[in-house]
């Protein structure tokens, strides 16, 4: 009879011991499957079975295949079009919002948020021929990102204080702005974006002391909430040579100050 549960199938049927409920049997998918699946899900699969992280600004550009982005972006575009649907705005007969849903998936997929789904740009390493052990300032980089929180944008500034040893790898004054192009280009909160951007530096250069300093403008509190005109934020990471030695630290700050428009 259909629908009965030999004991056979019954006792093969496994069982989450908290809720009771039964597990999905098919824990593995076959390629045809994944082939049946909308783009994010079949990413969603891959990154689940490897026990991948994927939180807004998490990097997932290892997962993606050739080819999905552009998947991704029609099933953004059809969501998107669903919010504009919601709320109550005729994109038939308004002809500025026509086109709105694939404006906005594009430039969520490809340019505000493709920090998550294009890998890291190339950057070239030289070893420190030159034996530098200077304290070297990069910036002011312009950086732009958006929070996590309300998907607002975040507009800032970011420095950075390298005091590099022999062993250091050192890398173009250009890459370092496009690291931090690439990790702020995701949702983030500015707390978490200077600590990543200082793991992808320190893994790079492997200096003896790193200091970031980021103020950025969050438009969440321009736009909505408190609407304060005046509010930036400033969040600084120092590390080794930063933490240890006050001295170098006023020196990179003092310097810092000197180079704000
Ligand atoms: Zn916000």
């Amino acid at each position: 009879m259909a629908g009965r549960a030999t004991p056979d199938a019954w006792a093969s049927r496994l069982f989450d011991m908290a809720t009771l409920k039964p597990v999905p049997s098919r824990l593995f998918r076959s390629d045809e499957e994944l082939a049946a699946l909308p783009a994010s899900e079949r990413i969603r699969y891959r990154l689940v079975s490897a026990g991948r992280r994927h939180h807004a600004n998490d990097n997932i550009a290892a997962f993606v295949r050739e080819g999905e982005l552009d998947e991704l972006k029609a099933e953004v575009q059809a969501k998107m079009q669903e919010v504009l649907r919601s709320l109550v705005i005729d994109t038939e007969s308004d002809h500025n919002t026509q086109e709105t849903a694939k404006r906005v998936a594009k430039m969520y997929v490809d340019e505000v948020f493709r920090g998550r789904y294009q890998p890291m740009p190339a950057v070239t390493e030289f070893p420190n021929v030159e034996r530098l052990n200077e304290l070297m300032i990069v910036g002011p980089i312009t950086v732009r990102s958006a929070c996590s929180h309300h998907i607002c944008p975040i507009f800032g500034k970011v420095w950075i204080g390298i005091l590099p040893n022999e062993h250091s790898n050192l890398i173009g004054l250009s890459k370092y702005a496009r690291i931090a192009d690439w990790v702020m280009s995701r949702p983030q909160i500015q707390e978490e974006a200077v600590t990543m951007l200082a793991n992808e530096l320190q893994e790079r250069v492997r200096p003896d002391g790193l200091a970031i300093v980021m103020e950025a403008d969050h438009f969440c509190m321009h736009w909505r909430g408190v609407k304060d005109a005046e509010s930036a934020m400033v969040n600084s990471v120092m590390r080794g040579a930063f933490l240890k030695d006050a001295n170098l630290r006023r020196e990179f700050l003092s310097l810092l100050s000197r180079k704000k428009p």
